[in-house]
């Protein structure tokens, strides 16, 4: 099965990726995370990739559908993937369908969690994360169990993006309304999109989830 998980900055595409990750066998194909691991090793796309993202800007289409491309051919892809953050622009979309066919695959559902815009400012300025697992945590709305201890793994070292600031979230919002909310009309010529209301709290919205893809 291959998933698109659409939504603005901060609506719970990464939070839900996980729990289908580890539900359906499907593996969570971040862009966002790729693009910070190629910050973090310093490479020259590394480099460029830094300054985009903290302008609250999208990366060049071609790089993206290569980075995609290559990573959706990794053996581990083939039970299915989720799309988290990919397609962002409507050149990626059509990319991505002329991609899957030339693999013979197809797209199972896009699934737009609709959000609004005060609650996805609250959400990215209180998001972090654990440094050693990656597992994602919320000041207000998913704290560990156990107060400065990962419920997954037991680190004790978080981690806040760079971007996750009130100033470059307004710059990530206008990108998203810019470049990446017309892809859901793209897609809703086929019927194959899902509207979820993502204000819910974060186990009903991975029941809806659950609810469309079966
Ligand atoms: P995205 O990947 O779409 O940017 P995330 O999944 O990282 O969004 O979620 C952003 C922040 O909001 C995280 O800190 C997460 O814990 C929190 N969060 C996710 N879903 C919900 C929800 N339904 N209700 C409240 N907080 C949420
Ligand atoms: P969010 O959690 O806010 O949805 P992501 O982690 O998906 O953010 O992406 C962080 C940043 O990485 C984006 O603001 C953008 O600069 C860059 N990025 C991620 N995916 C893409 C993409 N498909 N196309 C262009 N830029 C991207
Ligand atoms: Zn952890």
């Amino acid at each position: 099965m291959i998933l698109i998980l659409l939504g603005p900055p901060g609506c719970g595409k990464g939070t839900q990726a996980k729990r289908l990750e580890d539900a359906h066998g499907l593996v969570q194909l971040s862009t966002g995370d790729m693009l910070r691991a190629a910050v973090a090793s310093g490479s020259e796309m590394g480099q460029q990739a830094k300054k985009i993202m903290e302008a609250g800007e999208l990366m060049p289409d071609e790089i993206m559908v290569e980075i995609i491309s290559e990573r959706i051919d990794q053996p581990d892809c083939a039970n299915g993937f989720i799309l988290d953050g990919f397609p962002r622009t409507t050149p990626q979309a059509t990319a991505l369908d002329k991609l899957l066919d030339a693999k013979s695959l197809s797209l199972g559902k896009v699934i737009v969690l609709k959000v609004n815009e005060k609650a996805l400012v609250e959400r990215i300025t209180g998001r972090y994360s654990c440094s050693n697992c990656g597992a994602g945590y919320h000041d207000t709305f998913q704290q560990p169990k156990q107060d400065g201890v990962c419920n997954s793994c037991g680190g004790t070292e978080f981690t806040r993006r760079a971007d996750d600031n009130e100033e470059t979230v307004r710059s990530r919002l206008g990108a998203y309304h810019a470049q990446t909310a017309e892809i859901v009309p793209y897609y809703e010529q086929r019927d194959i999109v899902a509207e979820i209301d993502g204000m819910q709290d974060i186990d009903n919205v991975t029941v809806a989830i659950q609810g469309v893809i079966g």
